[in-house]
């Protein structure tokens, strides 16, 4: 059978595994900051566990509180990372607010010789610590439920078997000890350490691919000129179901673009394109909003009142006509054509709604341009009553 002080070093060499590995997913994706912050701490925490390993052959006073201050950093910065992780703050007020307390709590106890009282604290603040990280983990467990709830299960449980630490060493009022304690508790401890640190690595790597994933699949639904949601992601999230009476689709064409790229340059088309999604956030906010590609743009609106859609259209069409778009050689005015088309009560395919809101568009461009067209109207909508209403 393993003695303490083995499994001591066993679970010091399988942090310091874990910290290879996590510094190593950092390096590939570094804006996952939090992954240096648990390198970090991981760092501070095998440089206690390492001392705490020389206190266990010979204890005193200096160890004590060397190992005491590592471990307790450690687990401080551990936490902020966590903090981190699901509220993407700074790790840095964190780590020094808790890190502060859990010095105060218990390293002056182990410098005066209070070494049973010192590695309470130890163990108690450790179980709050690990705890609060585990509820971080648990919170956040939304965008990657498998690794987030597992590494919050063995959080938690690490921190529990530190909180029986505590206790047993309270029930024996080991105030003063002289020794590192070596009772069924500390070895239960270390055993369940080691196993949530390999467990930790492994959903850490898994957490890593997660979001990865996630990363790529937000890539392939977004348009990288004006982050909006492409042609892709509206084909994805409605084409497959009807749509009913109340669900809308208002397709945009800015006028006359070409013109622009011709006269200004494409850079110019650009700035064009993003001042009009722009113009669309602001005044479609809640719906979805895709770019289809070039500068056609399309709002799909579900649940709509009659006239919401004719409104939001016309208010989009009216604000970027106000609106000179600042160029490098100056302001161009700019317009833009919408159509609207809306589903059936017998439900209408997405792909026929966009048909009939681009014959509408087709329609507005016809008449003149800058103006909202209705599909089965096609006319020009009359806006006079919505122009009071808006
Ligand atoms: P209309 O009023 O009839 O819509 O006339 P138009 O000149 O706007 O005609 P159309 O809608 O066919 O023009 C589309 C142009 O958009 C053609 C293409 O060169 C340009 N375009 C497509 N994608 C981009 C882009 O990403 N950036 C820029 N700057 N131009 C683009
Ligand atoms: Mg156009
Ligand atoms: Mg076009």
């Amino acid at each position: 059978m393993l003695d303490y002080n083995s499994l001591l070093l066993a679970l010091g060499f399988s942090a310091i595994c874990l910290l290879l590995a996590l510094f190593a997913t950092w390096t590939s994706r570094r804006s996952d900051s939090f992954m240096l912050t648990w390198v970090v701490s991981l760092a501070l925490i095998i440089v206690g566990i390492f001392s705490y390993s020389a206190y266990t052959l010979e204890a005193g006073p200096l160890i004590g509180s060397v190992s005491y201050f590592f471990i307790m950093s450690g687990f401080s910065v551990m936490h902020a990372a966590s903090r981190q992780f699901r509220l993407g703050q700074s790790p840095l007020r964190i780590s020094l607010i808790s890190g502060c307390i859990v010095m105060v709590l218990g390293l002056p106890a182990m410098l005066v010789g209070y070494d049973g009282v010192s590695i309470i604290m130890l163990d108690a603040t450790t179980a709050i610590l690990l705890i609060a990280t585990a509820r971080e983990y648990w919170l956040a467990r939304q965008e990657a439920p498998g690794p987030l709830v597992g590494m919050a299960s063995l959080y938690a449980t690490a921190g529990v078997s530190f909180a029986i630490c505590a206790l047993v060493l309270i029930d024996g009022e080991q105030w003063v000890i002289g020794y590192a304690p070596q009772s069924w508790a500390e070895k239960l401890n270390i055993a369940i350490c080691i196993a949530s640190m390999t467990g930790v690595g492994a959903f850490s790597l898994a957490l890593h691919q997660w979001r990865l994933a996630a990363f790529h699949r937000r890539e392939a639904m977004t348009d990288p000129l004006t982050g909006l949601l492409n042609r892709r992601a509206v084909f994805e999230a409605y084409g497959y179901a009807p749509m009913g009476q109340s669900t809308a689709v208002i397709v945009f064409d800015i006028d006359r673009f070409k013109s622009i790229n011709d006269q200004y340059g494409h850079a110019a088309g650009d700035v064009v394109i993003r001042a009009f999604a722009d113009q669309m956030k602001a005044m479609a906010e809640g719906d979805s909003i895709a770019r289809l590609g070039g500068e056609e743009f399309a709002v799909i609106l579900t649940n709509v009142m009659p006239g919401r859609a004719e409104r939001i259209a016309e208010r989009i069409r009216r604000g970027f006509a106000g609106q000179d778009i600042m160029i490098a050689d100056g302001a161009v005015p700019c317009t833009v054509s919408a159509g609207i088309a809306f589903g059936s009560s017998e439900g209408r395919s997405f792909e026929a709604v966009l048909n009939l809101a681009d014959g509408a568009l087709y329609e507005a461009k016809r008449a003149g341009r800058n103006r909202v067209e209705v599909a089965g109207f096609l006319r020009a909508v009359d806006l006079e009553e919505t122009r009071t209403s808006a």
